[in-house]
């Protein structure tokens, strides 16, 4: 879509339309004052005519100075009014510019960002189909593979549709969350919430030898079960994921004014300053060669978990130090009887 030819097609139309209220409104005062004009120059001719006689003075001719008057008159009216639309026309281009940019700067970020979506999904998705096809046309080409090649073939094929299933099932969550399709809102224990991700996620940090230490108080909040439940499974096991073996990780949960606040706090490797503006962002992934996490996500997990605040209009934040470890921090309202 050419955004450029679109501003230009507004500011067209907003200047349409003010120099179509402009011209008319114009239009009417000429006739207006103009027969103003008319009308004051009878009067004084009424008058005229009872003086002139008595003065002795040529009357006929004082009419043609007054025509003559009249005319001026109008033709600086006209004069006037030209150079007024002149300038309206100047300026509402240049304010109609500004607005027409206005308006559709944002949709233009939304079509880029929707493109950039659709392309980023594109080549996730291509990865693994290309690898695929690639194994399957060596080992057809192969004539003297054996049932043990086969199947370790189908092994590695069974591999990428585990990372397609997995990409397509983020890709579903977020249209999910972005679209708002979850249930309805209901009161809940957010710390109840809090406690089943820990337990969902409880194998993966056992694998690690983390010391998950988690301080939770009983507060109640209005929201959906099933996705707070995947927002703190998704924060969680990234804290799992970049924790360096044996270290821990602090889960908290405590009211701060009106809002219940959930943090999620490791001692893994960090994020940049740089990156912290960006790891909401969709498919973004932090380049991970500098340390040895090794980590087969997409770049979806933190946006999906963004989606999800959003529906409950609530905050989350990022504060984190490169190699000391990172705090994810979750505000939401609490309900209003405190919880
Ligand atoms: P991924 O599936 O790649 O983990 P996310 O959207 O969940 O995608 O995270 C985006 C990026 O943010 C990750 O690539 C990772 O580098 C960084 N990140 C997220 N959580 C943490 C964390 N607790 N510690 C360090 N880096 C993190």
């Amino acid at each position: 879509m050419n955004f450029k030819s679109s501003y230009i097609k507004l500011t067209l139309f907003y200047v349409l339309i003010v120099m179509v209220i402009s011209v008319t409104f114009s239009i009417l005062l000429y006739d207006v004052s103009s027969r103003e004009i008319d009308r004051g120059l009878g009067h004084d001719n009424r008058i005229m005519q009872e003086v002139m006689p008595r003065l002795n003075n040529n009357f006929p001719e004082f009419e043609q100075l007054r025509l003559m008057q009249i005319k001026e008159s109008n033709k600086r009216i006209r004069n006037n009014l030209v150079t007024v639309n002149l300038l309206i026309l100047v300026l509402s281009t240049v304010v109609s510019y500004f607005l027409a940019r206005r308006t559709l700067e944002p949709i233009e970020e939304m079509v880029e960002a929707q493109n950039r979506f659709t392309s980023d999904a594109s080549h996730e998705l291509r990865t693994p189909l290309t690898a695929m096809k690639a194994e399957i046309e060596v080992g057809l080409r192969d004539k003297h593979s054996s049932i043990n090649d086969l199947k370790e073939l189908l092994k590695s094929n069974l591999e990428e549709i585990g990372k397609l299933e997995a990409l397509s099932g983020a890709l579903l969550k977020l249209a999910k969350y972005k679209e708002n399709i979850i249930n309805e809102f209901a009161d809940i224990n957010l710390k109840e919430v809090v406690e089943k991700s820990l337990k969902n996620v409880a194998i993966l940090a056992q694998e690690k030898e983390l010391n998950i230490k988690s301080d939770l108080e009983n507060l109640k909040i209005k929201g959906e079960k099933d996705s707070l439940n995947e927002l703190f499974v998704i924060l969680i096991e990234n804290a799992i994921k970049y924790s360096p073996q044996k270290s821990s990780i602090n889960i908290s949960l405590i009211k701060e004014n009106d809002k219940a606040v959930v943090k999620v706090k490791d001692q893994g490797v960090g994020i940049s300053s740089e990156d912290q503006k960006r790891i909401f962002d969709r498919f973004y992934r932090v380049d991970q060669s500098r340390n040895k996490i090794k980590s087969n996500g997409y770049g979806l997990g933190l946006s999906i978990a963004k989606s999800i605040v959003d529906l409950h209009k609530g905050t989350i934040k990022v504060t984190s130090i490169l190699g000391e470890g990172s705090e994810f921090a979750v505000r939401l309202d609490l309900m209003q009887d405190g919880g």
